[in-house]
């Protein structure tokens, strides 16, 4: 038998010292320095409770809260692993500036602001307040998205902000708000095992929201049928009792095919429909061109499935509709939703316990941080930054006129765009990588590298960041205090476990440090992310996302609770719209008409196959955070292209060949995974890493007109094989079992 390590050489001879899984001062306890900190996880929108083990202000394990009743203890393998980031040598601890030629030097925070401060002015004054933008991150508390929003607006008068949150959830909530007038999932995940019938559409639960397969697993438990549409056979899909492996882009079909088998079958709820919906007609009109066999066209399965689909959804006395980027990563993702959601009101199966309908979040906060003003055309609340009673609201809380409020700015997109082409001249960014995260990223690293200049808070030396003139250290998120708006809509404490190294800041401390250097000390005199919560909580009142009778006491003695919560004392509302009252001035569900169009790049002669991107269990988003820990990478250490055999044998591909993948925009090379569970029209790449290796070198600007999400589910590819030497491998970190 091995022997076991027993202590940090053992450690550093078994897992490598280029692993960084040993904090920096070893395993050893201090039994009088130790405290256990009940918090949550940094990564997805499940954002589960943790309790962190501190010793000496370090991060060195953690223990499960079975208490915390969403994750009960359960975390994935992100969740376990995620507090080995905190003692990485890569940590920045100091402000850094540009030299030409060399790299970065360290500087200290004084002149690192001023020069901050006097670029934002210089851009300003020459070429208006618009040209200095902002791009901040869905991981950001609330209290943060909340800062970052106003001082966008108050500090900087600029339009220019938007969040990587653009590339998440837009186009789930676009729809949500359409139809139900509301964006939030509608139910408490507690209400899932209580469902008969689940439909999963395009989300890949058990890597990226892997503790929603509890839930799944307890509704199998109490007999309920699961229904999966995904290109590929997921692990949830290979215990579904119906996989669709739908093309991708062809999801409309099988929303609209299913409701025209429920329309001919009698399965849908006319009374709730008279009741409390409007818009059937023009659905009903809609889909009825969507026969099986019309349908199944479009999603490229067989029509029987479709049938089948319906016969398992329509009759059943209970449901619940999840979906996530699968459907919504795509130029039509808001149409994609609307027809999922359509499926859900007109059966009426919802607001009722075990009957609902869920979006899955994939950021940390990424509900929470697109409700408190950080979107380009949001104000906190969820308000609507076009609507004058809105602007009027926030502009007595914010205590500024308001026509000094600038209306709606470019997302993150058209934003990189207006850098490209010159509109945009000076940069700030928050925890947003578009370096490795946006689409055409040959395109985005053009742009960035055009900025005459850029500001980059961050706790890691990101892709993006490395393009920056000045970097300044911020906080990790258990380094900091605040609270963030899980998946189901609940809002939760993080409490701080350390305090940030060296001359690291908390990230507010250095907005409102930048804010008061420009002139607005008074609209920024915040002491604690505590102080801007309560800030918040009356932007928020009367908006949608209302958490004014919220405060961090009563969030922490309830574990979470979820808006709106319009009151002190009020309980909060975990289901929504029970009784059939919907979020719209007239109480109705809206149902929306959707038609199927193609992608805005369909194959051809020359590139013939269909790429599609996403998320591995072992990563997280551009991998900053999770590329620095050793045991996550150890499971899954480079991207590889999964293809089915039927197209690697007509490319003569085998297994681990290295293969490059070529759009019109750019390519990557990685080694080729052959599977029996992808579409032999398609192939998958995970978009964790950057550079040479990155997918998104391929994947296309096209965004959804109503949402600005890009289409990152759909481009056309090449695949060929490659010989590559040993050497031009191991650079490209494509060895086996390759690290970079
Ligand atoms: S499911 Fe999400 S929140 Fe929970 S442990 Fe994993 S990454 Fe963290």
């Amino acid at each position: 038998m091995a022997k076991l390590p027993t202590s940090i050489p053992d450690l550093v001879q078994l897992y490598g010292p280029t692993l960084h899984t040993i904090p920096s001062g070893g395993w050893t306890r201090n039994p009088q320095e130790e405290k256990l900190v009940k918090t949550h996880c940094c990564f997805c929108g499940q954002q589960c409770g943790i309790q962190l083990r501190v010793n000496n202000n370090k991060v060195v394990g953690f223990e499960p809260w079975e208490d915390f009743p969403f994750n009960k203890g359960k975390l994935c393998p992100k969740g376990v692993k995620r507090y080995m980031q905190d003692e990485h040598p890569d940590r920045l601890k100091t402000p850094l500036q540009r030299v030409e030629g060399s790299g970065f030097e360290p500087l200290g925070w004084e002149p690192a602001m001023e020069r901050v401060v006097g670029e934002i002015r210089r851009i300003q004054q020459a070429y208006g307040k618009d040209a200095f933008a902002l791009l901040t991150g869905a991981s950001l508390t609330n209290e943060k998205a909340y800062l970052m929003g106003k001082f966008a607006r108050v500090a900087l008068q600029t339009a220019n902000i938007d969040y990587n949150g653009r590339l998440c959830m837009v186009s789930a909530g676009a729809a949500s708000k359409k139809i139900f007038g509301i964006d939030r999932s509608a139910n408490p995940w507690s209400d899932i095992p209580k469902a008969k019938v689940i439909l999963v559409a395009g989300a890949n639960i058990a890597e990226c929201a892997p503790i929603t397969t509890d839930y799944l697993w307890q509704a199998r438990e109490n007999g309920a049928k699961l229904i999966v549409i995904d290109p590929r056979m997921t692990p949830i899909a290979r215990n579904a009792d119906l996989f669709i492996p739908v093309r991708p882009g062809g999801d409309i079909g099988i929303f609209n095919g299913m409701m025209h088998i429920l329309i001919e079958r009698g399965w849908i709820d006319r009374a709730f429909i008279a009741e409390h919906t409007s818009g059937f007609e023009a659905v009903a009109q809609a889909v009825e061109k969507y026969t099986p066999e019309y349908a199944a066209k479009i999603a490229g399965v067989p029509a029987e499935m479709i049938v089948k689909a319906a016969e398992m959804w329509g009759p059943a006395p209970s449901s619940f509709l999840l979906h996530a980027r699968g459907i919504e990563h795509h130029t039509k993702g808001v149409d994609n939703c609307m027809a999922a959601i359509n499926l859900v009101v007109a059966t009426g199966r919802i607001g009722r316990e075990g009957c609902g309908y869920a979006m899955i979040t994939g950021q940390g906060n990424g509900q929470g941080a697109r409700e408190q003003g950080q979107k380009c055309d949001q104000l906190p609340g969820s308000r609507d930054i076009s609507n004058p009673e809105h602007r009027d609201y926030i502009a007595g809380v914010w205590g500024v006129p308001e026509e000094s409020i600038p209306q709606k700015g470019l997302s993150a997109v058209p934003l990189v765009e207006a850098i490209h082409d010159g509109r945009i001249k000076g940069l700030l960014s928050l925890c947003f990588n578009p370096a490795v995260s946006l689409p055409d990223g040959n395109f985005v690293r053009e742009a960035l590298s055009k900025l005459e200049f850029f500001v980059n808070i961050d706790f890691f030396l990101s892709e993006t960041a490395r393009y920056a003139d000045i970097v300044l250290p911020g906080s990790l998120m258990e380094e900091d205090e605040g609270t963030t708006t899980n998946v189901e809509g609940r809002v939760i404490l993080h409490r701080k476990a350390v305090t940030p190294p060296g001359e690291a800041r908390e990230d507010w401390r250095i907005v409102c440090d930048m804010a008061a250097r420009l002139g607005k000390a008074d609209k920024f005199n915040y002491a604690s992310p505590k102080e801007i919560f309560e800030e918040l909580r009356v932007a928020s009142k009367g908006g949608t996302s209302d958490y004014y009778g919220m405060s961090w006491e009563r969030i922490d003695e309830n574990n979470g609770l979820f808006w709106p919560c319009p009151e002190p004392g009020h309980p909060g509302t975990p289901r929504l719209y029970e009784g059939g009252k919907f979020g719209h001035a007239d109480g109705k569900a809206h149902l929306m008409p959707v038609e199927w169009r193609p992608s805005a790049e369909m194959p051809d002669v020359d590139y013939p196959i269909i790429l599609t991107t996403g998320r591995v269990v072992s990563h997280f988003l551009s991998g900053t955070q999770t590329r620095r820990i050793g045991a996550l990478m150890e499971q899954y250490p480079q991207p590889r292209c999964e293809m089915h055999p039927r197209l690697a044998e007509k490319l003569g591909v085998a297994d681990g060949d290295c293969v490059k993948v070529e759009s019109r925009r750019g390519s990557m090379v990685v080694r080729a995974q052959v599977v029996k569970t992808i579409r032999p029209d398609t192939v998958f790449v995970p978009y964790h890493w950057p550079l040479d290796r990155s997918a998104n070198n391929c994947t296309i600007r096209a965004i959804d007109p109503i949402s600005n999400i890009p289409e990152f589910k759909f481009c056309a590819v090449r695949v060929s094989k490659t010989e590559l030497p040993a050497d031009e491998i191991a650079a490209l970190g494509l060895e086996a079992g390759g690290i970079r």
